[in-house]
């Protein structure tokens, strides 16, 4: 393949906070960054050369858009099959739509790690109410109930705890097709995130540990606090997953660390992850980076840690009082503001981040939290 090189044009899919630290990386090289959504003034917009604004039903624009660059990645994969196949039609799109394909419904995902021989909790399949009520029988309770289609963060999910729930959780999915899933007593959340070249080439960034809040990220540490082996077969999975989906870009790989020790595939997120954000300032190469030269088709860079480091979210919530203090954050002399340029602070809706850096991956959660405290202490 021709490597798409500095001062062409790459288009983006989506428009969020990806797609902005993408743009960020990819214009620090030269390259030109064209995004695509159905909304204005966008955290990528805002960074890109062109911001394009329109349905992604519309496939005109989507022809009109691909048209005019070199190469096509998304940042999010809930983008319409359609449109990333009518993309295809005038510029390459990496991942390509079959990784669309697999990762955007819940169920195909579950199944494709299944048949391709990976580890991950007990499912079941759910189309009717009937289904769930024997799920529930097959999987008892306590257990989770995922929408199969257009889920994140949580997000069309319900948790049930009692059989006399069925009804209740049936509402939350809208009575949508969905996985019961058994409920993991798990030690802790890890993620890997990693990267495959257009020639096959694989790196990563070892194993991140992670913490959830009403299951959103809130926390991520780098390296994460986990053994030696365990760290080896979680990248070996990581690895097994590019392999066979034959990803070419970054791909997040999130887990569960059993209480017994055993490593369970949670979900797939074939683009840069809320987890991965810390690379761009404590690694050599950043995730948004590696993204880029895999759908460039060039030598992917050294993914080295530089020191150890932890990223704490900044949500809407944060905003209820006021402005917080980002004065009081820089304050610390070794942690990064990142925000992302949303103008609307809703609860739960990310607005940036902040990533410490220390010595051990223990203190550097301990200064990025206090950070975070200290954007919001003057209110109290
Ligand atoms: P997900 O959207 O599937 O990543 O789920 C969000 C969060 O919910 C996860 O990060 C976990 O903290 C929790 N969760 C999801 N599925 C399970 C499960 N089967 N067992 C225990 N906790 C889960």
């Amino acid at each position: 393949m021709t490597p798409v090189l500095p001062g062409a044009t790459i288009g983006v899919l989506g428009a969020g906070q990806l797609g902005r630290m993408f743009a960020i990386a990819a214009r620090r090289m030269g390259y030109r960054v064209h995004t695509f959504s159905p909304d204005t003034d966008t955290p990528t917009g805002q960074v890109a050369d062109v911001e394009v604004t329109a349905p992604y039903e519309d496939l005109d624009a989507v022809r009109a858009f691909a048209r005019a660059v070199s190469v096509v990645t998304f940042e999010f994969e809930n983008v319409p099959a359609g449109t990333a196949a009518a993309a295809a039609e005038r510029a390459p799109v990496r991942p390509g739509g079959h990784v669309l394909h697999t990762t955007q419904q819940r169920l195909r995902e579950k199944e494709f790690l299944a048949r391709a021989g990976l580890p991950v909790a007990p499912f079941v399949p759910v189309r009717s109410f009937a289904e769930l009520e024997q799920a529930i029988d097959r999987l008892g309770t306590p257990a989770v109930l995922k929408q199969a289609a257009w889920g994140y963060d949580g997000k069309g999910q319900v948790w049930v705890d009692h059989p006399e729930e069925a009804d209740a959780a049936w509402a939350v999915v809208g009575e949508a097709e969905s996985v019961l899933e058994a409920a993991v007593a798990f030690e802790k959340e890890v993620s890997v995130v990693a990267v495959r070249g257009a020639d096959g080439s694989f790196a990563h960034f070892g194993v991140i540990e992670n913490e959830h809040e009403d299951q959103i990220l809130d926390v991520s540490v780098s390296p994460a606090d986990v053994p030696e082996t365990l760290a080896r077969q979680a990248v070996e999975i990581a690895r097994a997953v590019m392999e066979a989906l034959d990803v070419v870009g970054v791909l997040c790989v999130e887990l569960f660390v059993a209480a017994d020790g055993r490593l369970l595939v949670n979900e797939l997120a074939p683009r840069p992850h809320n987890s991965g954000h810390l690379t761009f300032d404590a690694c050599v190469t950043s995730q948004f980076e590696q993204q880029l030269r895999a759908v460039c088709g060039l030598p992917l860079g050294a993914t080295e840690r530089l020191r150890p480091a932890a990223m704490a979210n900044l949500l809407g919530g944060l905003w209820r009082e006021g402005e917080p203090d980002w004065a009081a954050a820089c304050a610390f002399p070794d942690v990064k503001v990142h925000l992302y340029g949303k103008s609307e602070a809703r609860p739960g809706r990310k607005m940036g981040h902040l990533v410490a850096m220390a010595p051990t991956s223990h203190l550097a959660r301990q200064r990025v939290l206090a950070a975070r405290e200290a954007l919001a202490r003057r209110r109290r």
